[in-house]
């Protein structure tokens, strides 16, 4: 019987991470599922963009996998027991079940309320499509002079506020955060980004709290007002409930616990990817949720998974960062460079030079995830016995 690799999610990281198993392993001994809720992949890191009126290319998944291998299986996941080896799953013809041998788990995440009230009820999000698509509805059907308050001062607020105020600067557009605007890049970086907003005529209330969403704008927790007729929120992002009712490690915010190779602490046989996973960073701290880490941990958990059923080496964990790369509209765009940990350096690359960089890390994303199995030299290897594997891989 042939090993089952199931892998759930079909963002940056499950669609790598699936890619990359069928470009390590021979499909006579395993055989590769993937499963997910949308048909297409969709771009998450221009959620803000397609807000903001901008289409972006359908890529269906069954068509990226043709001839690849991988089995795409359009469901939507409702629950993993990693006691049995299963996952329930609701597809078009009804509810299912899916075994597994090997399990990689990478639901990602959605957008996260903080526990503030109102948010669910009033605030928009850009964290999937769907909500996205929701929030260029309502910023069509504001006139001219309506006012749009962004919550969240991170990289997501940020190309959130940037890209909206461009694309209608009849509006009224502000950004409120936690803390002083862009205070954790370095100097020159933080330099361009107060410029950018000037230039595009955000107003930022720094320091700010909100302690809840109400219809018609937010309340702070010092007890001001800020009006807003649309309020978007993307001050945190939450994993999917699903992992959190496992029987895994998981942390307190519902993310798997791994170890370096991007193996399950406490289940051997599920691996968790991308922003579902809470996996130690270069200097021990958690990586970040984003691509930038999502993208490189599908891309070891498949080669370990490879590895341990090939009987060969366990390859060495490299995760690290090395920018932060951020658009501010379609014309002006912030390259941060990063130390390994994410800790800003000095130097940064600004305005039109950083969106060339911007563009080509989207496209290459969006690339790797359309060519599969193009990326790295394929070397299909044939799964060894179980006992076999694990004297040689452990
Ligand atoms: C607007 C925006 C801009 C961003 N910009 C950047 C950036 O510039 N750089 C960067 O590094 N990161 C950026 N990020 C973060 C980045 O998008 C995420 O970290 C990344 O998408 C995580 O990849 P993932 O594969 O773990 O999850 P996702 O991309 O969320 O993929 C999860 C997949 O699982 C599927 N799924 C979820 N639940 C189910 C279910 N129950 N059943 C079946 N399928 C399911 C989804 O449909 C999706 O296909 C940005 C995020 C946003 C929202």
């Amino acid at each position: 019987m042939k090993h089952r690799i199931v892998v759930l999610g079909a963002g940056y990281a499950g669609a790598n991470a699936a890619g990359r198993l069928a470009k390590r392993l021979h499909p006579t001994g395993t055989e590769i599922t993937l499963v997910n809720a949308d048909p297409e992949f969709v771009e998450r890191i221009r959620m803000h963009q397609l807000a903001a009126g901008q289409d972006l290319l359908p890529r269906s998944l069954t068509d990226v996998f043709a001839g690849t291998g991988v089995h795409v299986r359009l469901a939507r996941v409702t629950a993993v027991d990693a006691e049995r080896k299963t996952v329930d799953v609701v597809e078009a013809d009804g509810p299912g079940e899916i075994a597994y041998d090997t399990l990689v788990y990478a639901l990602g995440s959605t957008a996260g309320t903080c526990g503030v009230p109102g948010v669910a009820e009033h605030a928009h999000d850009i964290a999937g499509k769907q909500s996205a698509l929701r929030l260029r509805a309502s910023l069509a059907d504001l006139a001219g002079g309506g006012t749009v308050l962004v919550v969240g001062g991170g990289l997501t607020g940020i190309e959130a506020v940037t890209e909206i105020a461009e694309a209608r600067p009849d509006l009224e557009v502000s950004l409120a955060a936690r803390g002083g605007l862009g205070d954790w890049l370095g100097d020159k970086a933080q330099g361009h980004l107060r410029k950018a907003f000037d230039r595009l005529g955000i107003t930022v209330h720094e320091h700010t709290d909100i302690a809840s969403v109400e219809q018609t704008g937010v309340v702070t927790a010092d007890g001001r007002t800020i009006p807003a007729q649309v309020t978007v929120w993307t001050a945190g992002f939450a994993v999917h409930p699903i992992a959190m009712a496992t029987t895994l490690q998981v942390s307190a915010t519902g993310q798997i616990v791994v170890d370096d190779t991007m193996r399950s602490v406490s289940h051997p046989d599920v691996y968790a990817v991308g922003d579902a996973a809470l996996a130690p960073g270069a200097s021990g701290t958690p990586l970040r949720m984003s691509c930038a880490s999502g993208v490189p941990s599908a891309h070891l958990a498949a080669d370990v998974i490879a590895a341990r059923l090939t009987g060969r080496q366990i390859p060495p964990n490299k995760i690290g960062y090395t920018a932060q790369c951020f658009s501010l509209g379609r014309r002006d765009a912030i390259l941060q460079w990063v130390t390994p940990d994410d800790e800003p350096k000095p130097s940064a690359v600004i305005g039109k030079m950083a969106v060339r960089f911007k563009e080509l890390i989207c496209k290459a994303a969006a690339w790797s995830i359309s060519h599969p199995t193009l990326m790295s030299p394929v070397r299909r290897r044939h799964a060894v016995p179980a006992e076999e594997a694990l004297t040689i891989a452990a």
